[in-house]
């Protein structure tokens, strides 16, 4: 039986942030030997436009691990797209996850690319080899009315280039496998990473999961109940539940999981050094 794939995402610094901070997140997430970091993309309009690349350059080349940088095209013309991946072939990015990201309500889209889809056929014209990553829905992206005409799109995500998966986080498993029936019954058969957040804050907790869709089971919700104003016990609730996901997502036979960092490394290794034997 193959292993699964365990990948990590880190964001660059906030706008008022130094770039530095940025070491901080990848020193602590040293020995953890993930198949490969990805690295955000913001869509804003002050956007350090050279920072995923940069970052990713870091990664590669300081601590020696595959990178693969995100694309949000909303806010990008052809002409930004090309600079981007120019910037990620100097990089020597592994994959770029392609997306169309979210749209501002009082900021028109460029309008060259209106979905994601349009992205990936985009860039695999350009880049035949170039490993493509998109995003996945388990509980549907919010925009659309149902599963199956997200699940429809996805399909025509994957048939414009896309060689592998990566979801949007979700805290009931059975979500995630319900979603594999319906990828698997319309024929997409690349690898899809389930995506896991780990419960540490929260304000954030309920904010991504009021934007992403993605519901707050019971267990959740009691966790957030009774250590909310207790940052460190909920850390510690939040590291026992993503790792007790994680067990449950490999024993079902999943392709990988992609553990969202949220910068925070401590938290990270602290579900690593649980999960580890899991993945070899
Ligand atoms: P799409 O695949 O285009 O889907 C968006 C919506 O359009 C869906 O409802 C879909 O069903 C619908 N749709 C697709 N094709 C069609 C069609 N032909 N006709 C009608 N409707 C259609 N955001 C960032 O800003 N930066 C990031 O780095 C980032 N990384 C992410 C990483 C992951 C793993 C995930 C899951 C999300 C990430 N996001 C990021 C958030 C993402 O940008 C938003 O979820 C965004 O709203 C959708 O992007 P998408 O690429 O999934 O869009």
């Amino acid at each position: 039986m193959t292993a699964p794939l365990f990948s990590l995402e880190v964001f660059p610094p906030r706008r008022n942030a130094s770039i530095g901070t940025i070491y901080d997140t990848l020193d602590g997430l040293q020995g953890l030997s993930p198949a490969f970091i990805s690295v955000t993309y913001g869509t804003g309009r002050k956007t350090d436009k050279t920072a995923t690349a940069r970052i990713a350059n870091t990664i590669r080349t300081e601590y020696g691990i595959d990178a693969v940088a995100h694309l949000t095209a909303v806010y990008l013309s052809k002409a930004d797209v090309d600079e981007a991946l120019g910037l990620f072939d100097e990089a020597k990015v592994s994959g770029v996850l392609a997306l169309r990201g979210d749209r501002d309500t009082e900021r028109p889209p460029v309008g060259d690319f209106r979905h994601a889809t349009d992205l990936v056929a985009y860039i695999r014209e350009r880049r035949p080899d170039l490993k493509i990553y998109g995003a996945c829905y388990p509980e549907k992206h919010p925009e659309v009315e149902t599963m199956a005409e997200d699940v429809r799109h996805l399909r025509e995500k994957v048939d414009a280039g896309c060689s592998h998966l990566v979801s949007q986080l979700f805290y009931d498993n059975d979500d995630f496998y319900r979603f594999l029936e319906m990828t698997d019954a319309a024929g997409i058969d690349v690898p899809i990473e389930a995506g896991v957040m780990p419960v540490m804050n929260p304000k954030s907790v309920v904010n991504m999961s009021t934007k992403c869709g993605s519901s707050l089971p019971p267990a959740v919700r009691r966790m957030l109940e009774r250590w909310g104003d207790d940052r460190e016990s909920l850390r510690a609730a939040g590291v026992c539940y993503a790792s007790e996901q994680i067990a449950d997502l490999v024993a079902n036979g999943v392709d990988g999981v992609h553990l969202y960092t949220m910068n925070h490394p401590s938290v990270t290794r602290r579900i690593w050094s649980n999960v580890r034997p899991l993945f070899s």
